[in-house]
């Protein structure tokens, strides 16, 4: 469940960004909807509080995000949260399954390779647990970091712009994953997104608007 009352933020120097209330219930799909620079970003690292709000509230699975911080907060979002940012940031040094090996380092636990290779097995990645991110095709990469978006089982998977630069076959079948692998984990799934064809294929799902600038 994600819940927003009254969020706002704002950048040094920048107008305040000012966000529509919007609550999702557990297992629930949110799109994210607005053109570039209306906040989509921004709102999102409010969420998974990498960001903190000038004013208002964020409640993420029960959890008040802003009442939060340092090592708590960092804790929190790497128990809770799967991200999959619009830049992957996987570490060109380490294998596949190393960059996976890496979430556990992030909450503190010992590395459990057992879960690496089903989550990558969830994403017919088993193949590829050997290669480095530069052997992978773009759509690879983006597989490899949903499946460590996914490898703790979060309550909620924020994605960002996940089709911006693939071609219309391989939107569907990221639109296809992302919604399967929410499902199974039982996660609230939101997607930012000015793609068309994302609204498109899933007509039925919750929206949050925003607008340029944040005048909404
Ligand atoms: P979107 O993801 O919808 O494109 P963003 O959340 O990235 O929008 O940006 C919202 C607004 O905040 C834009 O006007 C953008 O230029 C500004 N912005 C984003 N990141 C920063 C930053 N680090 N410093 C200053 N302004 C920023
Ligand atoms: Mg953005």
């Amino acid at each position: 469940m994600i819940e927003t009352r009254s969020l706002a933020f704002a950048y040094a120097q920048a107008p305040v960004l000012r966000f529509p209330d919007v609550t999702v219930p557990q297992g629930g799909t949110l799109l994210l909807r607005g053109p570039s620079g209306s906040g989509k970003s921004t709102w999102l690292a409010l969420v998974a509080g990498l960001l903190t709000p000038a004013s208002g509230q964020v409640v993420v699975a029960g959890q008040a995000v802003h009442a939060l911080a340092g090592a708590a907060r960092d804790g929190w979002r790497a128990r809770t949260l799967g991200f999959l940012p619009q830049k992957l940031f996987l570490s060109e040094a380490l294998s596949v399954a190393d960059n996976l090996g890496l979430v556990f380092f992030a909450t503190g636990q010992a590395v459990d390779h057992g879960a690496i290779h089903r989550a990558l097995a969830a994403l017919d990645l088993s193949a590829l647990a050997g290669r480095k991110p530069s052997q992978l095709s773009g759509g690879q990469a983006q597989r490899v970091a949903l499946a460590r978006a996914l490898l703790l089982q979060p309550k909620v998977l924020l994605v960002d712009e996940p089709t911006a630069s693939l071609d219309d076959e391989a939107c569907a079948a990221a639109l296809d994953l992302l919604q399967r692998s929410a499902a199974a984990a039982g996660a609230t799934l939101v997607i930012s997104t000015h793609d068309a064809r994302v609204v498109q294929a899933l007509p039925e799902a919750q929206t949050l608007r925003l607008a340029r600038e944040g005048t909404a």
